[in-house]
């Protein structure tokens, strides 16, 4: 199975790769793997020092140069994201992989106490920025010779659960926007894809399950196959899918 799967040292070599949310928990050790499997990675995120923790980091092991891209997905208009993907067409004149990452959990509540600003928020960084920044970087991912295009769902964005509230909509909604793009597009073109990571330990967990022993949990470095497979050429045929990473 892809939980097994052994990624060859040079599997992303010459791969132009966009990390949403790469400061920290998964997105983070997604581009330390993707880097040490040979790919320039971009680093967006909202929290600089993280990033460039991240990119030290990467420097430090060898890895090619990476980029920075401060956004806050929450504040960032159409032309934010238009602007971004002419940087990175006039940098790397392309782009071969979008992971998109970064999410908020939301406040966990009974339904009938859900925000509208909370809902607002969650939609707004979990759908609509990641909406705005595929159609700005689709044309630039189209100048790729096979490109893939990674969301992240959850377990609660594939069958509703009880106080998980904003969280839960917005992860169907991604799984919604997943499915409609990789209809749109040919495999040889841009592939699309979702992953479940599963229960894994970061911050984003420990808000959701405090009582819970994080020593229990998988960590996002377990997870990497699945990640280093959708990146990689050994998955060209895979569109529309749903991966668990456990
Ligand atoms: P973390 O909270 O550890 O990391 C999320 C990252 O996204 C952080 O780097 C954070 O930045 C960034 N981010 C959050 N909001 C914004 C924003 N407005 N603009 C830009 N960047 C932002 O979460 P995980 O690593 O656990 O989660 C990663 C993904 O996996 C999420 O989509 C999550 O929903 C999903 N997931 C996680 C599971 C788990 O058990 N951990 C289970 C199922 C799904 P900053 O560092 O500045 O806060």
């Amino acid at each position: 199975t892809v939980h097994d799967y052994q990624a060859r040292p040079d599997l992303l070599k010459d791969k132009v790769i966009l990390i949403t949310g790469a400061g920290d928990g998964i997105g983070r050790q997604a581009a330390l793997s993707f880097a040490e499997h040979g790919a320039t990675v971009i680093l967006l995120g909202r929290t600089v020092a993280k990033l460039e923790a991240v990119y030290d980091e990467i420097e430090q092991a060898g890895g090619a140069t990476p980029a920075i891209i401060p956004l806050d997905l929450k504040g960032a208009s159409k032309q934010n994201y238009q602007d971004m993907a002419a940087t990175i067409k006039e940098q790397f004149g392309r782009l071969d992989g979008l992971l998109h990452n970064a999410g908020i959990l939301s406040i966990l509540s009974p339904f009938t106490h859900i925000e509208e600003d909370d809902f607002r928020d969650s939609l707004q960084v979990n759908v609509t920025g990641p909406m705005l920044m595929t159609q700005a970087l689709l044309p630039v991912m189209q100048l790729a010779p096979q490109a893939s295009l990674v969301f992240t769902s959850s377990g609660v964005g594939r069958n509703g659960r009880a106080y998980w509230g904003s969280y839960s909509v917005s992860k169907f909604a991604t799984e919604g926007m997943a499915q409609v793009i990789a209809d749109e597009y040919d495999t040889t073109t841009v592939r699309t894809n979702v992953i479940n990571p599963g229960a894994t330990r970061t911050s984003m967990r420990s808000k959701a399950y405090p009582a819970e022993d994080p020593k229990q949990l998988k960590t996002p470095l377990d997870l990497m196959p699945t990640y280093l497979y959708l990146m990689g050429d050994d998955s060209t045929k895979d569109n529309n899918i749903c991966f668990d990473a456990q």
